[in-house]
């Protein structure tokens, strides 16, 4: 095995990212670390995962030619049909690899968090398919709200464990998750679901996720012989804007990063009415990073809110925060409202149900349209099925 020394512990992204954990994880992390190192560069690994994503996944997802909201916006408008993957999200990307990971290291338990259930589910989907025994770490608020996740994580084999301590919801889930995995490491891997935490997550999980990129990189090169003017991805905790961004980083192509406004300004405090970790956070660690975070002045982690469940997250992934503060990617933010308008939008000009979080990005994308230049790819992170009680409920209010 290869031996980490402390500098490539610290992996940074400039002053964010990092190791910030108790003396129990170092160990996991270590190895998981070395062995994601070893694992990506070896060909076996490569051509599995290759198949898993082609036959199981169902990549490459299309580069879909928007023509009529591209004549709403007066610009072309490319999408990237993240939807379209097994499980309905993005998410499947991330947990195919690293259950992959898992099984080269002997590992034959998976845990995960959960906050809306997304996560969970694409952790249970691998976890059947891969012959993991899988627990999912879920807040009891979120259990109450998610009962249909709970239910199909359930028919897969996974068992939900609710958690009962903090505000019940995704955050303390992720402790609980922490605290099992100091414990059981030996049999054990981790699956966390974004582009956040301590290192290796945000780099691992960005690459897993850099499938969307690559895979746009070459269908825009492919229909329209360049690369396009910007890129727009909803932010969450970063994956599937990291996944996009990360192969057009040395471009000159504008990467905008949309994030939840919650109800919006003028409501309570903007940043604890919110997800909007970039635009409206300070630095602080949460869950082994040093990041942008919402908290308070006493460095209390603040509760997020967003009508997207998946938005709904007080931190963002370190890579992130240090490509906002650079000015490469630039934060924007649409709150509920502009997300229900690209919901709508979408749904009656091209006949695609985006999810309320993919929504945020094309709500943005119709309130800002001199942002996108003459070609933008718009990042479909998940499709809306999910959603359409919180829609209906929402129109109702
Ligand atoms: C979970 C989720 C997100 C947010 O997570 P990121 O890690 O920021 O990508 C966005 N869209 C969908 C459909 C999701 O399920």
């Amino acid at each position: 095995m290869k031996c980490l020394t402390p500098e490539n512990f610290a992996i940074k992204f400039g002053r964010y990212g990092g190791l910030f954990v108790p003396e129990t994880l170092v160990q996991p992390l270590t190895d998981l670390s070395a062995a994601y190192e070893r694992l990506k560069g070896s060909d076996q690994f490569k051509s599995e995962l290759e198949s898993l994503r082609k036959n199981f996944a169902g990549r490459p997802t299309p580069l879909y030619f928007a023509r009529n909201l591209s004549r709403k916006l007066d610009c072309k408008v490319y999408l990237k049909r993240e939807d379209l993957v097994h499980g309905g999200a993005h998410k499947l990307n991330n947990t195919l690899g690293q259950a992959l990971v898992a099984k080269n290291m002997g590992k034959t338990r998976l845990i995960a968090e959960t906050g809306a259930g997304q996560h969970g589910v694409a952790t249970a989907i691998v976890g059947a398919n891969l012959g993991f025994e899988t627990q999912v770490y879920m807040g009891e608020v979120d259990i109450e709200r998610q009962k249909m996740n709970v239910y199909r994580m359930e028919l897969m084999g996974a068992e939900v464990i609710p958690v009962r301590s903090g505000s019940r919801t995704l955050k303390d889930a992720i402790n609980e998750a922490m605290r099992d995995w100091a414990a059981s490491f030996d049999h054990t891997h981790y699956l966390l679901g974004t582009a956040a935490g301590a290192h290796p997550f945000p780099s691992m999980v960005r690459d897993f996720q850099s499938v969307i990129g690559i895979e746009a990189r070459r269908q825009i090169q492919e229909a329209e012989g360049r690369l396009p003017d910007s890129i727009v991805a909803c932010v969450g905790g970063g994956s599937n804007a990291m996944g996009i961004f990360a192969p057009f980083l040395k471009d000159e192509v504008r990467l905008l990063a949309v994030e939840a406004g919650g109800r919006g300004p003028g409501k309570n405090d903007k940043t604890a009415d919110s997800g909007a970790s970039l635009g409206y956070g300070t630095d602080g660690v949460l869950h082994g990073a040093l990041t942008k975070i919402l908290q308070d002045p006493y460095g209390q982690i603040l509760e997020s809110y967003s009508v997207a469940a998946g938005l709904d997250y007080p931190g963002v992934g370190p890579e992130l925060a240090f490509l906002a503060e650079t000015g490469r990617v630039q934060p924007k933010i649409a709150d509920d409202h502009t997300a229900m308008q690209g919901f709508r939008a979408l749904s009656r000009l091209e006949g695609i149900i985006p999810a309320l979080e993919s929504a945020h990005a094309v709500g943005y994308a119709l309130q800002e349209p001199e942002a996108l230049g003459d070609l933008v790819i718009i990042n479909i992170s998940g499709r809306g099925d999910k959603d359409l009680t919180t829609v209906m409920e929402y129109e109702n209010l």
